[in-house]
């Protein structure tokens, strides 16, 4: 059965009847063909009939990133939900513009996208932490990529393919993205003191925060990620 926003999509939105046929995701069992059966006012019941896609694995990919201002932040949700980010993990650096982050407003940004990108998983939208506590908690076996405007890192491109060597499938990664003003030269020596952080440059030119994201993202899609399926 299904409750809540998605009861009233189908039932008020789409207005579709008993006997109307749509595909089901939860995460875990895959995509599955079903019937409506029945619907109240605030639930929508189901007969499933197969299982037409089986259950992609969870993307092992973290985007943390300094909270943006309202549509930015939409823009990038969105954007990185269809790049098949994992987690979404908003941390305060000393420059974050904005404290106000409405979780639940980002969690039903992540869901649509990945419904419209028909993706089988939903990314984790994360509460937002200081930087220094995402970095404490942050596996010092899995490899954080912080984006470096100040062209003190290395080739992203390069950095990927160096640390790809021996990488398993289910390699956890992260990219860092700072906020508009950038890193403070505090938190830029922190971070540097930490192995497992790594300064990754996006070119020539400085990137709005959410294009930076994006940007990372399809670097490491392009070359680590699900995209090689394609090719095959
Ligand atoms: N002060 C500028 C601004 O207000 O747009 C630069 C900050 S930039 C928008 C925010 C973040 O994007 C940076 O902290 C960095 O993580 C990332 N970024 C932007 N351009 C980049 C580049 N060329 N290479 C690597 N990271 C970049």
């Amino acid at each position: 059965m299904l409750e809540g926003n998605a009861a009233h999509y189908l039932n008020n939105v789409l207005r579709l009847k008993p006997g109307a046929h749509v595909l089901l995701f939860n995460g875990r069992d895959g995509e599955w063909s079903a019937e409506i059966s029945g619907s109240s006012r605030k639930t929508c019941d189901f007969i499933l009939k197969t299982q037409t896609r089986p259950q992609e694995p969870r993307q092992s990919l973290t985007l943390a990133f300094a909270p943006l201002k309202k549509t930015a932040m939409h823009f990038l949700v969105e954007k990185a939900t269809e790049l098949g980010v994992g987690t979404l993990c908003p941390v305060i650096t000393e420059r974050t513009e904005t404290n106000r982050i409405n979780l639940d407003r980002m969690q039903a940004q992540a869901q649509e996208a990945a419904e419209q990108c028909e993706r089988l998983t939903v990314p984790g939208v994360e509460t937002a932490q200081p930087l220094d506590e995402f970095v404490k908690a942050w596996p010092e076996t899995d490899p954080l990529w912080m984006g470096d405007e100040t062209g003190g890192g290395e080739n992203l491109i390069n950095a990927l393919q160096a640390h790809s060597t021996g990488m398993t499938p289910t390699a956890r990664h992260g990219f860092l993205i700072g906020p508009e003003g950038g890193f403070t030269a505090n938190e830029l020596a922190s971070l540097d003191a930490l192995h497992f952080v790594n300064r990754v440059d996006l070119g020539p030119r400085i990137l709005r925060a959410e294009t930076a994201a994006l940007a990372a993202l399809t670097c490491w899609q392009a070359l680590l990620g699900d995209w090689q399926r394609l090719n095959q």
